[in-house]
């Protein structure tokens, strides 16, 4: 590949047929890894900043081909939202999430929100909350520990993106803003949006210790949340030089590899029986 690549037109050519080789196939091993439940979910703790408690998990899909091993979602999620796989495989996450939080209550554990990501394709899909409603009455699941992760590219239809997130609040469950900062980010939106939480894009608590800009950004968020009475959480806190910022900006919540990776069911279950029980 690298011989033929002298001539630079040669070489993005090649470049752009190995990409799109590479996506046939996954788009293919796709389809088969859905019918196969090739998946499992992971779940990283959510931390309240001020107590160190665990308040919560996202579910983060895992892909592990049997031959290909395992793919990472920023593989994989575009593909399946561009050809509406999505749909059936965010279907599957929200379902076996549910179930598995449902089971960890039961079993005794503290009772915690599970926190999934809403693709735009699955937020705009017109039977969203009748399939929400059916998950919730199968797992048995209180709406209370759900909460919906959406970006902020289902805003491109405001008013659209508005009445859905309020039908799911009305169903009970929380809303968030995954990524903020890095979309059709305007402060006067949200004030008009039904939402819990706002989570701060990783990029911004990156350098958030060294960087004025990134620093200025997330007091700027902090303040319009305490105004507007949201819940913020900051994701991809790593160090404790982070933390300490956000500690002091009054951040309420964290995510990251400082506090924990995401987990495999089982290890999350694990750390769940050497906390206090419910
Ligand atoms: P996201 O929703 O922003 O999820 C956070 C990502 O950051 C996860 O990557 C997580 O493993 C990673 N992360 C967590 N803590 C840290 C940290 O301290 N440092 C760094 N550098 N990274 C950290 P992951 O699991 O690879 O997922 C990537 C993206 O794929 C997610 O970003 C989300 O957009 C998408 N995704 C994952 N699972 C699902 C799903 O079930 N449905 C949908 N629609 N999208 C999903
Ligand atoms: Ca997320
Ligand atoms: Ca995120
Ligand atoms: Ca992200």
């Amino acid at each position: 590949v690298k011989d033929s690549g002298r001539n630079g037109i040669s070489f993005f050519r090649l470049d752009m047929e190995e990409r799109s080789l590479e996506r046939i196939l996954l788009e293919n091993e796709l389809k088969k890894a859905i019918q196969q439940e090739q998946f499992h979910i992971d779940y990283q703790p959510k931390l309240d900043l001020a107590t160190g408690e665990l308040i919560g998990m996202e579910a983060l899909v895992r892909w592990n081909h049997p031959e290909l091993g395992r793919i990472p979602p920023n593989k994989f999620i575009p593909i399946a939202e561009e050809t509406g796989l999505i749909l059936p495989l965010g279907e599957w996450v929200l379902r076996r999430g549910c179930e598995q939080n449902k089971k960890w209550q039961d079993q005794g554990y503290l009772p915690l929100k599970l926190s999934v990501n809403l693709s735009v394709r699955q937020f705009y899909q017109s039977d969203l909350l009748v399939k929400i409603k059916e998950i919730l009455q199968q797992t048995g699941l209180e709406p209370q520990w759900l909460e919906l992760e959406v970006t902020e590219s289902v805003f491109s239809d405001m008013d659209n993106a508005a009445a859905i997130l309020q039908k799911i609040r009305d169903l009970g469950i929380h809303t968030s803003i995954d990524d903020f900062g890095t979309g059709y980010s305007s402060f006067g939106y949200i004030q008009r949006l039904p939402i819990d939480t706002l989570k701060i894009d990783a990029s911004f608590i990156r350098d958030i210790h060294q960087n004025k800009e990134s620093h200025a950004i997330v007091k700027a968020i902090l303040t319009i949340a305490q105004t507007l009475g949201l819940n913020v959480i900051a994701e991809g806190v790593e160090n404790e030089e982070q933390l300490a910022v956000l500690s002091e900006d009054g951040c309420d919540q964290g995510q990251g590899f400082l506090f924990s990776k995401p987990l495999s069911g089982h290890d999350f279950e694990k750390y769940l029986s050497g906390l206090p029980a419910a």
